[in-house]
């Protein structure tokens, strides 16, 4: 996971209390770990439904978690939007965070990667069949599927921006995905060109052909 104070990544290991509270609808409780790097308590609370199986859990504390700061190139001003208020909601409702998310997605493969536009799991499909992407990224982004379970909420691929259910982690993941595909899309491109202009310039002072 990556730690909401600095950012870190770091293998988690969960300590988790064994009291826990009961009423009507659910079960609470709550566990904790401390980050390797800046050595800062987080604390989540999880919750199961009574009868359920599964244990769901969402940020205590902090309360929200600390993003780098988007860079300057992401100069979508829809993309920056929708990005944002998925950070800011993503603590109270991850399920209104990974639907702007998702929204983000779809923006992104449809303007970035050209993609036909159709339902949001046909165009992961197209953008990975085309090649387009380095490996490690089409792995990261056919996953948005599997983290989110598509499977079992087709509508989360067919209304990508609609308010639905999350999956455990699938909003974090979501955001992970939007935040590697600009740096893909906008801000290694931008670099690429001012590291050209820079050796254009020279080669132009020493009369040598251009880089195109
Ligand atoms: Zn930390």
């Amino acid at each position: 996971m990556k730690c909401p104070y600095c950012l870190d990544s770091f293998h988690e290991q969960w300590t988790s209390q064994t009291n826990f509270v009961q009423d009507a609808e659910r079960y609470y409780s709550m566990r904790h770990c401390l980050c390797p790097a800046c050595k800062k308590a987080i604390i989540q609370l999880g919750k199961m439904r009574i009868g359920g199986r599964e244990i769901t859990y969402e940020l205590a504390y902090p309360k929200g978690v600390s993003r780098a700061p988007l860079p300057p190139e992401v100069d979508d001003p829809v993309l920056v939007s929708d990005y944002k208020e998925a950070c800011l909601v993503l603590a109270d409702s991850p399920k209104a965070s990974a639907a702007l998310s998702r929204r983000c997605l779809q923006r992104l493969l449809r303007e970035k990667a050209g993609i036909t536009p159709a339902d949001l799991s046909a165009e992961i499909d197209e953008v990975i069949a085309s090649s387009g992407l380095p490996a490690s990224l089409a792995g990261s982004l056919d996953n948005v599927r599997v983290v989110g379970n598509f499977a079992a909420h087709p509508t989360k691929s067919k209304s990508s921006g609609e308010v639905l259910d999350v999956e455990p982690s699938e909003a974090e993941w979501n955001l992970e995905v939007v935040e590697e595909l600009m740096d893909f899309y906008f801000v290694r491109p931008a670099r690429m060109q001012k590291k050209k202009e820079a050796i254009n310039q020279k080669l132009q002072a020493a009369g040598k052909p251009l880089l195109t």
